[in-house]
Order: structure tokens, then sequence, then C-alpha cells
């Protein structure tokens, strides 16, 4: 067993976390696949409760593929653990403790990474309780280094760049879009332009820090001077691109979910937070002749990038006042969302991206969050605390469970750059 001492440093959204249990919104182990390692299995196999051992004979599947992944358990037709109770709480946990349960179940939703010899402590914002504490904490991303064993961190289970592997441009490259992110008279969307640029025009130097940190400096010349908002102000706008990378991505992130699971519409609107706010939006597009998912049983509407960005345009304009009200009365949200996806993602270099690409898809993830977000205020006449957490936190699962989402983003990137190398920064402009 590793007996290193690490420092990590954890955020107070970390910090604060408290699983809320059989009360939560989410039930985060739904449609997971979820490991048991051979210790956990032969304990539960012969544990003395007969419950927890017909539960194991029936519900467990071995797999015997190491020693981490022994067995895996089945999920119900709707996606829901077979451990659940009727109150959805956890039978293992609540018989056996914590100790006993699988290592997925125990660490999420933290996140650990490497960065340099210390680690970074992160969370999901698949969870809602993680949601409501980076968006809703005016101090969330404050940080405290904490001692802790390697071994305990995740069960010594830490993604991200081992410690002297990953590249030398990271801390600088992410301090420069730190300091963006924090200044506190940019917007949102120039901040983000701003740090698209610099990593676009960085993709060069990359292994030149020197290069990198002059490029830096001049930066934080032109946003001192107001050169870089200026230009921001030039940006086209283009609503019908927007629309149809909204809608693209929209189609694809409804329907990859119902082609690879076999369950009725009636049972997935049960847990599926993310539909319910994704037709909020459809339903003030009025989208009945639209394209819909394969089968009668499955109906709901998507989008459909060939029609209808003039509605779409409008719902955003319409809608801004809400927003802003919203944004107004809590204003770290936005700056919290970016520093903690800055902070989360590490620009995605551990999943072989360069930082540029990581901009491309924030842009997405921002264009997408911002169009649900519209059409839940409309239909509400306002937002609340309540909805924000729910879109994200569904949002960011259906994100997590699809990773072939990412080949899509990347295929309509290529298909919008063909016609400019820039029209992605279009994507920020209102
Ligand atoms: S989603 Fe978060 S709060 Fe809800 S049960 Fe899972 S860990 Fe707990």
């Amino acid at each position: 067993m590793n007996q290193n001492k690490i420092n990590v440093m954890t955020p107070k959204f970390a910090s604060d976390f408290v699983c809320v249990g059989s009360k939560c919104e989410a039930h985060c182990c739904n449609s997971w696949d979820i490991p048991i390692n051979k210790q956990s299995y032969k304990a539960l196999k012969k544990f003395g409760d007969i419950e927890i051992r017909q539960l194991v004979t029936s519900n467990f599947k071995l797999t015997r593929q190491s020693e981490s992944n022994y067995a895996e358990i089945k999920m119900s037709d709707n996606g829901d653990c077979a451990m659940l109770d009727e109150t959805n709480l956890c039978k293992i946990h609540k018989k056996c403790g914590p100790k006993l349960l699988p290592y997925t179940c125990q660490d999420y939703p933290r996140k650990p990474h490497w960065f340099g010899n210390q680690a970074e402590m992160s969370m999901s914002l698949s969870c809602p309780e993680v949601v409501k504490n980076v968006l809703y904490d005016p101090d969330a991303m404050m940080i405290t280094s904490i001692e802790q064993y390697e071994h305990q961190l995740n069960h010594g289970n830490i993604g991200g760049f081992k410690p002297t592997e990953g590249p030398s441009y990271l801390p600088l490259v992410r301090d420069f879009c730190f300091s963006v992110a924090l200044n506190s008279i940019l917007t949102f969307e120039q901040k983000l332009f701003i740090i698209g640029l610099y990593l676009k025009q960085s993709d060069a130097y990359l292994n030149n820090l020197e290069r990198l940190s002059q490029l830096a400096d001049s930066f934080h010349s032109m946003i001192s001077d107001g050169t870089l908002t200026k230009h921001y102000e030039t940006l086209p706008s283009t609503p019908s691109i927007k629309w149809s990378f909204f809608a693209t991505q929209d189609f694809h992130l409804v329907t990859t979910q119902y082609q690879t699971q076999t369950v009725s519409f009636s049972k997935i609107k049960k847990f599926d937070a993310f539909i319910e706010c994704q037709q909020m939006l459809m339903n003030s597009l009025h989208t009945s002749q639209d394209t819909d998912t394969q089968g009668k049983d499955n109906y709901f509407t998507v989008a459909n990038p060939e029609r209808e960005h003039f509605k779409y345009t409008e719902i955003l304009t319409s809608s801004e006042k809400y927003l802003t009200e919203h944004f107004n009365q809590h204003p770290q949200i936005l700056i919290n969302f970016l520093l903690y996806s800055l902070y989360n993602d590490q620009l995605m270099v551990n999943l072989g991206k360069k930082p540029y690409d990581y901009f491309k898809f924030l842009t997405i993830d921002a264009l997408m969050l911002k169009s649900y977000l519209s059409g839940i205020a409309l239909q509400q006449k306002g937002l609340t605390k309540e909805w924000v957490v729910k879109l994200f936190h569904s949002y960011f699962r259906r994100r997590q469970h699809n990773l072939g989402l990412f080949n899509q983003i990347n295929t309509n990137i290529k298909k919008a750059e063909e016609q400019s190398e820039y029209l992605i920064f279009s994507l920020l402009k209102d």
C-alpha cells in the first residue's frame, strides 16, 4: 500500500459537500456501471443478513476482470440500482455500512486529479449538491491545502497526469485563464472570448514557456487598454450558426441516451431531469412537427437544425431579462462556473486535447446551458435556484455518461471551421 502523504488542494465546494442520501432528487447511481472489488464481493456474499446475501446472489454479476472489478451490479430496466430501498436509500450502506460499498459509490462525486506533485480535489457537477455548492456559494472556490495519504484519496484512484508527467505549459496557461476569469470588469462572454483568443494564439508556442509568458503579458496589456473588449465588440452575431450548433447538439444529447437504453419514455421521465429541462425550451419553440426520437413509446421533441432559428433567437432575447435578474441576485454563478471548469477540467490535457480545443468545448457547454436556461426562464417566468441546479446536474450527468458527445462536438466544430476558423467565437455574441 502506498504510504505517501500528499498535499490535496481542496476548494470549499468540496470540503462543504454532504450527501443528502434519500432526500436527493438525482439518484446518483442511476444508469451507472458499478464494479465491485473482490474483497467487498466476498464479504457481502457471506454477510450475516440474509436479505443482503440474496440481493448479491440475484443482482451481482461476476466479471472477474481484476481485483477492483470482480463483479458488477445489474441495473433494473429504468436504470435504478437494485440495492435501493423504497425510500431510495442504499441497502448495502444501511445494513453493512459505507466500508462495503463499491469504491465507485464510496468515492462519488469526488474527483481528485494530479497537478504537479499535489492533487486537486474536485467533484462532479452531475451531483445536485455539488452544483448548489459550486454555483451558489460566493466562497466556493476558496482553496485550502490538506495533507492526506495518497491511497486514501479515492482509494488511490487519482485522475490527471502523475507528478512530472503533465505538460509544462499547463500551470502557466491555466493561471492566465484564472486571472481573466477573476477580472471583475469583463463580462462572462468577454472573458471566454479573451481566454479563447489566448489559447488559440498559444497553440503554436506550447513548447516555449518564455513566449507563452510574453503572450500572457501582452494579453494583460490589451485587457487593460480595452483593445480586446473592442475586438470582442466587432465579432459578428450569427444566430443561424448558433442555432445549428445548439440543435445538432441537442438532438445528440437527447437521442443517444434513448438509443442506448431500452426503457419507455414513461419510465425515463421518472428520473430524467434533463429531459424535463430540455422540454421547457422545446415547448417555447412550439416544435410539435419536429423530429422526434424513434418509436412511439419514446415520443418527445428534439430540436431540428434545419428549422426555427428565428424563434430560437427570439427566445434567447426575450428571456435575457430573467437570466440577468437571477445572475444579478447571485453574481458569483457565472464566475464560479468558469473557475470551476478551468480548475476541474485542467484544460482537458489529460484527455489528449490541446488547450484551444478545450475552449471550444467550454463554449459549446455555455451555449447549451444558456439556451436551456432561456427555455426554462420563459416557461417559468423567471429562474429559480432549483431549476438552475436541476439543469446543471442533469446536463453534466448526461455529458459524463456520453463520451461520444465529444466526438460529435468535434465534428460540428470542424465543419464550422471550414467556413471560418474564428466562427466558434461568434457563438459568444448575442
Ligand atoms: S447525487 Fe450527490 S447528494 Fe445525491 S445521493 Fe448521490 S452523492 Fe448524494
